[in-house]
C-alpha cells in the first residue's frame, strides 16, 4: 500500500492508561483484506471517550487511540474491497459486529456478543489515518466533514427513535441540551413531535437549543414552566445526561401511557431509584437504547435533507497536537458543545 502521498507515520492522540494521554508519532496502518484506509478530516470527542479517559469503560484496551465519530476520505483499499473507492468522502458505523453470533443473526448487531468498537477496542480516528472494514463505511456525498463527523451520534438517536416510536403530535421533553440533546430535539421534531421542551443547567446551551427549534428551553429550577408547557405531562421524556438522579426525576414528567427513554450514558455501576408502582399505575414505558443499529445511512439522509442541523453543534475545532486540551474542554467546560479535531483537509 505504498502510495507516495501516504506517509509512513502520523500523529495520534493516545490514551496510555486511565488519565494518561500523549500525542505520539505512530505508524500509518495498512488496510487488511476487506478494509479501507481513511484519511480523517474531522473527528469529534464523545462522552464515551471521557469514560475511557477516566478508566470506567470496560471495553477499552490500553494503550489506545480513541475516536469513533469521524469523517474523511478513502485513500487506499485493502484486498477484495468491492464498493468503496479512493477519493470517496465517507463516515462509518464504528461498531464492528461479528455477523455470526445469535444477536447478529437476528439483526440486533448493536448487541453483538463480540462487538469490536473502533476507537475503544481498536485504534480510532484521533489520528490522521485509520483502517476500518468496508462493510461499515457509508458515503456522505458532499456533506462537509465537520457535519459528517456528527453522523454517528445522530445514528444513535435514529436507532432510539425506531425503538421508542414517536407519534404525530407528541409533546416531548429532553433532559440535557448538550450535542446529543440538541440532536434529539431536532430529530424528535423531524419525526412528528409537535412541541419539544429541553432542560439544561448551561444558559449558552439553552440559547442554542432555542435557535435549533426548542419550544421551551429552561434550567432545572424552572419546573413550573415545564408544568405550564405540558400540564398533563409529556408523551415522551428523554434522559440525555447520564446522571442517575435525572432519570429518577424523568419518570415524574411522563404522561400516563408515556415513554421514558434512557439515552444518556451513566457509569456502569450507577444505580437509580424508580417507583415500580408508578410504572405500573401510569402505564409507562421505560426504554433504553444503545449505540447504532444499521441507522447510519438514515442519519446521513436526515442531515443532507436539512431536517437536522449539525454544523451549529460544533463549538471547538482543535489540532490533534492539542489532544489533551480537547479532552479537558469536553470534560470540564459546561458551555462546550461538540469538540472536534481537524486534520486540515480542504473542506474540513
Ligand atoms: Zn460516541
Ligand atoms: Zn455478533
Amino acid at each position: 500500500m505504498t502510495t507516495p502521498s501516504i506517509p509512513d507515520t502520523m500523529r495520534a492522540g493516545r490514551i496510555l492508561a486511565p488519565r494518561r494521554t500523549e500525542v505520539a508519532t505512530v505508524p500509518v496502518p495498512t488496510p487488511g483484506p476487506g478494509e479501507v484506509l481513511i484519511e480523517v478530516a474531522r473527528a469529534g470527542i464523545c462522552g464515551t471517550d471521557i469514560h475511557i479517559l477516566d478508566g470506567d469503560y470496560a471495553l477499552a484496551k490500553f494503550p489506545m487511540t480513541p475516536g469513533h465519530e469521524f469523517a474523511g476520505t478513502v485513500v487506499a483499499l485493502g484486498e477484495g474491497v468491492r464498493l468503496r473507492h479512493v477519493g470517496e468522502r465517507v463516515t462509518a458505523d464504528p461498531n464492528l459486529p461479528c455477523g455470526l453470533c445469535p444477536e447478529c443473526q437476528r439483526g440486533m448487531v448493536n448487541q453483538c456478543h463480540d462487538l469490536v468498537p473502533v476507537g475503544v477496542a481498536r485504534d480510532g480516528a484521533f489520528a490522521r489515518y485509520l483502517t476500518i472494514p468496508e462493510r461499515v463505511v457509508v458515503p456522505i456525498g458532499d456533506l462537509p466533514f465537520a457535519e459528517g463527523a456528527l453522523v454517528e451520534p445522530l445514528a444513535c438517536v435514529v436507532w432510539g427513535l425506531e425503538r421508542i416510536r414517536v407519534h404525530a403530535g407528541d409533546i416531548a421533553l429532553v433532559l440535557g441540551a448538550g450535542p446529543m440533546g440538541c440532536l434529539l430535539l431536532q430529530a424528535l421534531k423531524a419525526s412528528g413531535a409537535a412541541r419539544v421542551a429541553i432542560v439544561d443547567v448551561a444558559p449558552a446551551r439553552l440559547e442554542l437549543a432555542r435557535s435549533l427549534g426548542a419550544d421551551l428551553a429552561v434550567t432545572p429550577d424552572d419546573l413550573e414552566q415545564l408544568r405550564t408547557f405540558a400540564p398533563l405531562g409529556f408523551e415522551l421524556v428523554v434522559e440525555a445526561t447520564g446522571i442517575p438522579s435525572v432519570l429518577e426525576g424523568a419518570i415524574d414528567h411522563a404522561r400516563p401511557g408515556g415513554t421514558v427513554w434512557v439515552f444518556g450514558v451513566a457509569p456502569g455501576d450507577a444505580m437509580a431509584k424508580v417507583s415500580p408502582y408508578q410504572l405500573f399505575r401510569r402505564d409507562l414505558n421505560l426504554i433504553g437504547t444503545f449505540a447504532v443499529n444499521q441507522t447510519v445511512p438514515r442519519a446521513v439522509a436526515m442531515i443532507q435533507g436539512g431536517s437536522v442541523k449539525v454544523a451549529p453543534l460544533v463549538s471547538h475545532v482543535l489540532d490533534i497536537e492539542d489532544f489533551g486540551e480537547g479532552l479537558r474542554l469536553a470534560q470540564h467546560d459546561p458551555d462546550r458543545m461538540k469538540v472536534q479535531f481537524s486534520f486540515g483537509e480542504p473542506g474540513a
